[in-house]
């Protein structure tokens, strides 16, 4: 049985703005919550900064423009168009296609920028360009491909080379086109399941009282995704926001449940993996940054006792572990005991990429 060094804690977050949620009008809906993104990601900075807390920024490649163009006439014409059922128009249509100072809820270089010169380095990981859902067959080879080029092209711009991948509502597909950009590792959806056969209604009800009662989260591990490389994380908790029925849920219990997550991962030796949207934090913003603020503190206790491991997606087992595979012609399994042996928690340098990433975008291209 593959068992850690020590228990690892990480933390990812789907940083998406309007993107997130255009294709079922949430652009409309939680447009203020929007507008306090900007707020929210400066105070989970902040906190990662008073407990030397690194993370995984997973962002929508969009929101490295600071503007976009039509191009004789289309929006972003190197993007072939996802097709999905319930959003029968152009994937684009929405797209003010202005800037960041007219349309600052689909924009987001500013925001890149304030996660690149977070203190402790935060990874930058990519949410895909325009969020297509990769499991849905609206989102073809051709539309996958399109995206994550454009998103590897955008981050090379800045300097930011991806390794990390979140798929758009958490929903794998076309691992092969992720393995061909150089990403080594994305985050699964996580064991966490209703144990009886029920309608999804009730299933959501089912996991609402179960956060309500903060149960103890799964611990994971990481495991290979298929023959092509990548390392998937699973999940192991969602941070959820105070907001509809999820407002039942009492001032607490966040930390409460994510406690026990990390005492559960120092006693198994496994993962505690926490994941949320910032805008998870524009309802009861004070209450949640508090929440989130006795997670961290409590983490870096555990850490400063010698007991946690705090890691991105990017540092922890996925690259890690693979280079170990690849490097020695060993299993993934058996690298994973032999590194875990020798030294977990020593950060390693990634592998070089493959020869498969674009060059990065000219300015033009850029729009
Ligand atoms: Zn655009």
């Amino acid at each position: 049985m593959i068992m850690l060094d020590k228990g690892t804690f990480i933390i990812s977050i789907d940083t998406e703005l309007a993107w997130g949620t255009f294709d079922h009008g949430g652009h409309k809906k939680y447009k203020e919550a929007y507008e306090k993104y900007r707020f929210i990601i400066s105070q989970v900075l902040k906190l990662f900064e008073k407990y030397d807390i690194p993370a995984t920024w997973a962002i929508v490649g969009h929101l490295f423009l600071d503007s976009c163009h039509r191009e004789d006439g289309v929006i972003h014409p190197d993007i072939v168009r996802p097709r999905h059922q319930w959003f029968g128009a152009d994937w684009f249509s929405l797209d003010p296609v202005t800037d960041i100072s007219s349309d600052q809820i689909w924009y987001g270089s500013d925001i890149v920028k304030m996660i690149k010169e977070a203190y402790p380095k935060q990874e930058i990981a990519s949410h895909s360009f325009c969020h297509p859902v990769f499991s849905d067959k609206g989102c073809s080879k051709e539309t996958a491909e399109s995206d994550i080029a454009k998103c590897v092209r955008l981050a090379l711009n800045e300097g930011i080379e991806l390794r990390s991948f979140i798929f758009p509502r958490n929903l794998p597909g076309h691992l092969d086109i992720l393995s061909k950009y150089g990403f080594k590792v994305f985050r699964g959806q996580g064991d966490r399941y209703c144990p009886l056969k029920l309608p999804q209604v009730i299933k959501k009800m089912y996991f609402l009282l179960d956060d309500m009662v903060a149960t103890t989260p799964p611990t994971v591990l990481p495991k290979a995704a298929s023959n092509n490389g990548l390392i998937e994380v699973p999940a192991s908790m969602l941070f959820r926001f105070a907001y509809g029925k999820s407002r039942i849920i009492a001032e607490g219990m966040r930390f409460r449940k994510a406690k026990k997550g990390i005492d559960a991962a120092i006693k198994r030796r496994r993962i505690f993996h926490l994941w949320f949207h910032p805008i998870s934090f524009a309802w009861k913003m004070n209450l949640m940054l508090a929440e989130l603020d006795a997670i961290l503190q409590y983490a870096s206790e555990k850490k400063k006792d010698g007991l946690l491991e705090i890691a991105t997606l990017k540092e922890d087992a996925g690259c890690f572990m693979m280079q170990g595979a690849r490097t020695t012609n060993l299993t993934l399994r058996q690298s994973v005991c032999i590194i875990t042996e020798a030294q977990y928690s020593k950060k390693i340098t990634l592998m070089a990429c493959p020869s498969t990433i674009p060059a990065p975008l000219s300015s033009a291209e850029r729009r």
